[in-house]
């Protein structure tokens, strides 16, 4: 190093830590983050330094080939650890309209879940002793009363999630054997997981029958009468539809087809609907206990769409048809946690009394409230806002989402947003705490206040006036 680099006059991470800057660092990251961020900080100073061309490349923030002083580096260290903490899992305020959106982490839960999942995660609970007895109990026994009370089948079994649930009922009940299916049900569920490739990865031969668009009971018939079919599985088109010149044999027609052959009818429902779909305003859609009573031997649903509660995979059915999966080894790969457990108990006891489930599950709330109450929270926030951003209320379709109801638009009022630089807004606000994730469509930003529940309005308020004051709270955190 010459006696002029710029290098030499870089102040040592001791007198950084001393700075006003650096204790208010200190103060805010934690000393040992404050220090590793410190020092990372000042390692990339000095390799822009020491290469000062650097094919354009500085550190931005720093005047190329003028040391940075302690200021500018400790304000480089916060950025740096600001940028991290943004990383983890953050709240998000969803103003999509979508109300069980996958990517933002599907049903929000109802409080009395979040707090029965609270309790089970702090401390210790009977997970697999019985209290009465005095001696080992079984996990799989905390949900089942409700399971049965809520689809009308002789026991329940709860996995990770809906997809663990056709894995495991395929690899218990037909490793080594046939599954019939209809061609019109090969079908990818998201994320790459398709029906073919399960029942490849569990064993089982698929034995497809019909066409994409029309299969009958009697194809069904004839592919059982060929041997060799444990399951017949009837997957429910959830995510996509199929109109026009259409036709598919209803589960109340395979399950005398599945009997006679000794074969189990088995229903991939995915969503689990627990309250009449009119409720919701929804077209009919078929329930788990719909599946039961038309003879399916087992159903299939997930716990985080539309049930309103946390992941998980609900299994509903014969009694020996349970049992065989409960006992089947990849059912221990598949389980479900003591925290998922409680939430999902709670979330079913709510379901238990639909007026309850329909104020107390905010997927469910979300989708019944009126799209006048809707209108008039957006009007309420639109008045609000600061008047640059020409705030108007608008009326929007938004959807139920998590592969519901595809074709099935929910009717809903936004605020339309209009700020000189929209992506801009619109990115500022998925940075500020909590983040707010809206919709931009035609140059401006749609806020749908029909998936932010009123509770959540006034925080919805802050991040907006904060991002259009300019001081959004990504940056507001630390000076
Ligand atoms: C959503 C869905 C699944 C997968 O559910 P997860 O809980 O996400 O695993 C499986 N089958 C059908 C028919 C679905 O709609």
């Amino acid at each position: 190093m010459s006696a002029g680099d710029p290098r030499r006059s870089l102040p040592g991470v001791d007198r950084l830590l001393a700075s006003d800057e650096g204790v208010a660092l200190v103060d805010r990251f934690g000393a040992a983050r404050a220090t590793g961020a410190l020092r990372a900080a000042l390692d990339s100073v000095r390799l822009a330094l020491a290469d000062p061309a650097g094919g354009g490349r500085g550190v931005s923030g720093t005047t190329p080939g003028v040391a940075p002083g302690a200021a500018e580096i400790v304000a480089l260290a916060a950025a740096r650890l600001r940028a991290a903490d943004r990383r983890g899992l953050r709240p998000v305020l969803n103003a999509t309209g979508v109300v069980l959106h996958t990517n933002l982490g599907r049903a929000p839960i109802a409080e009395e879940a979040a707090e029965a999942m609270t309790r089970a995660a702090r401390g210790y609970s009977n997970l697999e002793f019985d209290l009465d007895r005095g001696g080992r109990g079984s996990r799989y026994d905390h949900c089942v009363e409700e399971i049965r009370a809520l689809t009308g089948a002789e026991d329940g079994l709860v996995v990770n999630n809906c997809a663990a649930g056709l894995l495991l009922a395929m690899q218990a009940l037909a490793a080594d054997a046939v599954a019939v299916v209809s061609r019109g049900e090969l079908v990818e569920i998201g994320g790459g997981f398709r029906i073919p490739e399960v029942l490849e990865s569990a064993g089982t031969r698929l034995r497809e029958v019909g066409t994409t668009n029309r299969t009958r009971a009697s194809d069904y018939a004839a592919a059982v009468d060929d041997g060799g079919v444990a399951v017949v599985l009837k997957v429910h088109r959830s995510n996509f539809r199929v109109t026009g010149f259409t036709e598919e044999a209803e589960l109340g027609e395979l399950a005398p087809v599945a009997g006679d052959a000794g074969a189990l009818l088995v229903h991939d429902l995915g969503s689990g609907l627990l309250v009449p779909a009119e409720r919701l305003g929804l077209p009919p859609e078929p329930g788990p206990s719909d599946s039961i009573e038309a003879g399916a031997d087992l159903v299939i649903f997930s716990g985080d769409k539309l049930l309103g509660g946390p992941q998980a995979g609900i299994v509903a059915g014969r009694a020996d048809v349970v049992a065989a999966m409960r006992s089947a080894p990849m059912c221990r790969a598949l389980r479900v946690d003591k925290v998922t457990l409680a939430g999902l108990r709670a979330t079913l006891r709510l379901l238990l009394d639909v007026d309850r489930a329909l104020e107390h599950v905010p997927a469910l709330a979300a989708l019944a409230e009126s799209v006048d109450s809707v209108r008039s929270r957006a009007r309420a926030l639109a008045d609000a806002c600061p008047p640059e951003l020409g705030a108007e209320v608008i009326d929007v379709e938004g959807r139920v989402g998590g592969g519901t109801f595809p074709d099935t638009p929910v009717p809903s009022a936004a605020v339309r947003l209009t700020p000189p630089d929209v992506d801009g807004f619109a990115r500022a606000l998925r940075l500020s705490d909590p983040a707010v994730v809206g919709r931009v469509e035609g140059g401006a930003l749609l806020l749908d206040l029909r998936t932010v529940p009123p509770g959540e309005a006034a925080a919805l308020l802050d991040a907006v006036r904060a991002v259009e004051a300019g001081t959004f709270s990504a940056d507001r955190r630390f000076p």
